[in-house]
């Protein structure tokens, strides 16, 4: 009765892999997400406008003290004059923004590229508008995009290019010459740039994040994405947020309406006065995870693993052939199963995955859930 519209697409891998390892009882470094609790104000904030009532359906682009708030954040950050009431979307999630941007910009027989290893919602969103999705698998061991690689994929059917740094799953990030190979590609084009910046905070090294903000020409043909989960340890609170100009914003709005018409109210509030009160707490994030990643990776030292570069995300790579021949699926399986831990395979991200056999682990955890992590690691 029913012809599937992604026959190919199984349950996500994070549903999967934190459901294992929920009934085999290991340590979940797999699905992203902290295991610590938001700012305590923020926590207060929240439970003050439950309980004052604001608990009804939220304008459908947003609250405007959050609005607000998001704009005057960006022009902080980014030296970029963003209009709250015209080019600032409140979302459930990156999540659902990246739904309706893809939908916004994608017709029948439209092609978009997207960079592999991808984070897993941008080809489905793009299938299901009947859109052509070209991968381009990035460069090995720093998953570095090849852009000539690019210039010749673009055609006068490309519509759009998705791109992600800090990147999921890899933990790379991009450098300004990135940000010049795309703005010559695109140029004279009618392509769009999805920008999912959703770990703009979480950069080491002192690096510096280049947002799609910060680039005038650029910034004008994009939809640039973020999420308050990954900020304020708030995954499950599903908000996030779109900035695109106005013409852009409008037809985003369009689609967005029908689909989840607005963002819940109380947390909207209570991140729009935290945004006020603590403007600055973003800014412990970046030494936050990089003392974790340090950490992570200091223990695993005497393990077989071969730990990649991570340079931002809350994510490590580690390259497992020393250890095992095992398809990356099956060692995922076995290793939660058997030994405790749960990661997640990279080769799910890839539509032809490289012959490298590499694990991704999160580590937004306890420093004695990593500790404990690494023990049975070390043992493999
Ligand atoms: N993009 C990337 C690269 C992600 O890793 C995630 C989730 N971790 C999202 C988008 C979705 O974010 P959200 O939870 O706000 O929907
Ligand atoms: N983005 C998270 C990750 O990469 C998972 C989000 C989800 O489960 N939808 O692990």
């Amino acid at each position: 009765m029913l012809v599937s519209k992604l026959p190919d697409k199984g349950t996500t891998i994070f549903t999967v892999m934190s459901k294992l390892a929920s009934d085999h009882n290991a340590i979940n470094l797999s699905q992203g997400f902290p295991d610590f609790q938001a700012p305590a104000a923020l926590l207060e904030r929240v439970a003050h406008y439950t309980s004052a009532g604001f608990n009804q359906y939220a304008p459908m682009s947003g609250v405007q003290e959050l609005k607000e708030q998001i704009a005057s954040k960006v022009t902080d950050l980014y030296s970029r004059q963003v209009l709250a009431d015209s080019e600032v979307t409140v979302t459930p999630g990156a999540t659902e923004a990246l739904f309706c941007a893809i939908s916004t910009i994608i017709h029948p027989g439209d092609e978009a590229i997207i960079f592999d290893p991808a984070y897993d919602t941008y080809e489905p969103a793009i299938t299901l508008n009947g859109g052509v999705t070209h991968h381009i698998n990035m460069r090995y061991p720093e998953f570095k995009i090849d852009w000539d690689m690019v210039r010749d994929k673009v055609n006068n059917r490309t519509r759009l290019i998705i791109i992600n740094t800090p990147h999921n799953p890899t933990g790379s990030i991009w450098g300004e010459s990135d940000i010049e190979s795309l703005q010559k590609i695109v140029e004279g084009t009618q392509i769009c740039v999805i920008s999912d910046e959703v770990y703009e905070h979480i950069v080491f090294d002192a690096h510096t994040h280049q947002s799609i903000h910060s680039y005038p020409e650029l910034a004008k043909r994009s939809y640039i994405i973020s999420s308050f989960g990954k900020t304020y340890h708030t995954t499950g609170w599903r908000l996030g947020y779109c900035i695109a100009p106005q013409a852009l914003t409008s037809e985003f709005q369009r689609v967005h309406q029908f689909v989840n018409f607005s963002t819940n109210t109380p947390m909207q509030y209570a991140v729009a006065d935290f945004l006020r009160d603590c403007p600055e707490h973003h800014e412990e994030l970046a030494d936050f995870y990089q003392h974790k990643r340090d950490l992570f990776c200091g223990l695993l030292a005497p393990s077989r693993f071969k730990l990649l570069p991570s340079s931002g995300t809350f994510f490590q790579l580690m390259e497992y052939s020393a250890i095992s021949s095992m398809a990356d699926t099956d060692l995922a399986n076995h290793i939660t199963i058997k030994h405790k831990v749960a990661s997640i395979p990279v080769s799910i991200f890839y539509r032809d995955p490289p012959e490298q056999k590499i694990l991704r682990f999160c580590f937004a955890k306890s420093d004695q859930t990593l500790e404990a992590a690494a023990r049975i690691l070390n043992q493999l």
